[in-house]
């Protein structure tokens, strides 16, 4: 389909909750390249919204997935499913945690990871179902999640919310103290918000929920949808900050492209969910999991986080000397790992960069206040992270 047929059909015929997309439509995928349906060439620094971790069409992920989808895609959880057992195992291993539940998105993630802190207080007999989150989070769209997102413009079409989600600002741990009732079940928190505009908690903040989590018998619930499978270097970005959470909700990049979301938990907060408590159609079914393994295998086995480290330490300084070169039109940089972000100054609006980013063949995200969000895939090269400096520059002494 011509691209001019393909943007007539789409206003038509799908819903516009995506308004205006960008222009172009991307057809194939090699490493951290892409190709447009006229063969223009991308560099790629979004990677599918963090999704596509080794980049695109990578052989090993290409081949479970053909081997898998050839032999069986899906029976249901009435029966034992071999690599749903064998990525929940590596999953545990990697994540510090002992039982899984694996969903087909990060919402339903966040979703059953608040059904297990309810049910875990219930099977106490107390009354606790409050949950205190953060101002600028993102935790997804379904009605729960939505509650527990602490942006108002998401939600403001939607009420009733549901009820008992306490927004409190983010790195602020006295306020977090102050919002504990005895009604609180949990806190939850992204250790790195990344719709918020890639902002990192601060240590003593994390490491503060962490102990006020236990002083005061609470669940921490780290949302690790964005910031987990790596991204920052370390496994879950908690594990940087040397912070292990009670519940942790992944997805995003656990499947390489393929839908899945996961929740992980300790024993003695997993035990809360007996037969039926939970549950789901296609969650963990066998494709879904067969491309898990895969990533998860590969991340354990192999060097990929000490690349995430050592690339992500270049890329940073590189887009601190950015904000060095240009200090009038960047107010500054933020990030971790492979998730940074640029904070460009009010005049320049960021979704007008990400088009003249895009016409020089260079894919950008954008998020919360006026940043570029930049979430390559792993496998991205120093001279790929170089040629998107000059870009950024150039684009920069132009307009400046
Ligand atoms: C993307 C995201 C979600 C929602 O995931 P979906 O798969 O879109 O439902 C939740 N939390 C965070 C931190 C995310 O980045």
């Amino acid at each position: 389909m011509e691209l001019k047929k393909l943007i007539q059909t789409d206003r038509q015929y799908y819903m516009n909750v995506f308004g205006d997309r960008f222009p172009v439509e991307f057809v194939r995928g090699k490493g951290a390249y892409l190709w447009d349906s006229t063969g223009k060439k991308y560099c790629d620094f979004l990677a599918g919204i963090a999704v596509n971790l080794f980049g695109y069409s990578d052989s090993g992920l290409v081949q479970t997935i053909q081997n898998q989808a050839a032999n069986m895609l899906h029976t249901s959880n009435y029966f034992y499913v071999a690599p749903q057992a064998k990525a929940a195992k590596l999953l545990c291993k990697l994540s510090g945690m002992d039982k899984v539940f694996f969903s087909n998105s990060g919402a339903e993630a966040m979703e059953g990871a608040i059904k297990l802190a309810r049910k875990y207080f219930y099977d106490k007999g107390q009354e606790k179902y409050e949950f205190i989150t953060m101002k600028q989070s993102f935790h997804g769209r379904t009605l729960a999640t939505l509650s527990a997102t602490g942006q108002q413009h998401f939600q403001a079409p939607y009420h009733p919310l549901v009820p008992a989600f306490i927004h409190v600002p983010f790195n602020d741990l006295s306020a977090a103290r102050d919002a504990v009732t005895k009604k609180t079940a949990g806190i939850i928190v992204e250790p790195i918000q990344g719709e918020g505009g890639v902002v990192p908690a601060t240590s003593e903040f994390l490491q503060g929920i962490r102990d006020l989590c236990d002083e005061k018998g609470l669940l921490m619930i780290a949302d690790e949808i964005q910031s987990g499978m790596g991204r920052t270097g370390t496994f879950l970005a908690c594990q940087g900050y040397g912070v292990q959470p009670d519940i942790v909700t992944l997805a995003k990049a656990l499947g390489g492209g393929i839908p899945i979301g996961a929740f992980a938990a300790k024993d003695s907060v997993a035990q809360a969910f007996a037969p039926s408590d939970h549950g789901s159609t296609f969650g963990g079914n066998h494709l879904a999991t067969a491309a898990a393994e895969y990533v998860l295998t590969r991340i354990d086995q192999s060097d990929i986080l000490n690349r995430v480290q050592q690339t992500g330490a270049y890329f940073q300084s590189s887009l601190e000397k950015l904000a060095d070169q240009f200090p009038g039109q960047i107010s500054g940089t933020r990030g971790k790992g492979l998730m940074q972000s640029l904070q460009l100054n009010g005049d320049i609006p960021a979704k007008k960069m990400l088009g003249k980013l895009l016409d020089r063949g260079f894919v950008v995200g954008s998020a919360g206040g006026n940043s570029l969000r930049f979430l390559p895939p792993y496998i991205v090269a120093e001279d790929q992270i170089d040629a998107l400096y000059t870009c950024i520059a150039d684009i920069l002494k132009e307009i400046g």
